[in-house]
């Protein structure tokens, strides 16, 4: 899928790593590389500057979100939920997943909505796109699909990697249960019909 080429084996293990001590991010390994650069010519051959590659490694705090990303992996779709009684909108259950009520402000707690998306989720509405922001790994045309739980006050970007998009399709999720990389594609979406042996590599339904 995509573009974009990973580094070589003996480069990723050189790569930059973090690991968690007394509630700290403690990094090692090599962050920042330097690439070799190129002129900048015009038309007569003249110098007009230079191009300056780097490439740097990129700290993503996932904070009260870690529980969602390693979910996906484990083939769960975990969503938050408001359970303070003094709120409003008390019982509100938040896809994608929200840490705090943006109600009442108070931490919502998790809850595993993975068999009302497998159930219960269709297309609330869709885009299909050509272009593709930097680092793309999916395939194109993009399928990007608004789902809609029942019960649920929000909806949730994903894309159909299998079918085609209409307004209503029910859908069910996939998982990247098989080599997870703990970011939002890990899940992907297909329609509901979709068989068991047409799933991208590494995806399963959970
Ligand atoms: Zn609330």
């Amino acid at each position: 899928m995509g573009e974009y080429n990973f580094a070589s084996k003996e480069e990723d293990e050189k790569r930059g790593k973090v690991r968690v001590v007394n509630n700290r991010y403690k990094p090692s390994g090599i962050f920042h590389y330097i690439s070799a650069n190129t002129p900048i010519k015009n038309e007569e051959g003249k110098l007009m500057g230079v191009t300056n590659p780097r490439d740097m490694t990129y700290i993503h705090s996932y904070g009260g979100e870690g529980v969602f990303f390693e979910g996906l992996g484990k083939g769960k779709l975990l969503a938050s939920k408001c359970e303070n009684p003094d709120c409003e909108e008390t019982g509100s259950i938040f896809m994608p997943f929200r840490i705090h009520c943006p109600d009442c402000l108070r931490k919502n707690t998790v809850v595993d909505i993975t068999d009302r998306a497998k159930d219960n989720a269709t297309v609330h509405s869709f885009m299909i796109t050509e272009r593709t922001g930097a680092f793309n790994t999916l395939p194109t045309p993009i399928k990007f699909v608004n789902v809609e739980f029942e019960g649920v006050c929000t909806i949730l970007m994903g894309a159909l990697i299998r079918g085609e998009p209409a307004i209503g399709l029910k859908v069910r999720p996939i998982f990247k249960t098989n080599n997870p990389e703990y970011i939002i594609t890990d899940i992907l979406w297909v329609p509901a019909d979709w068989p068991e042996s047409d799933l991208p590599e590494d995806y399963t339904s959970g």
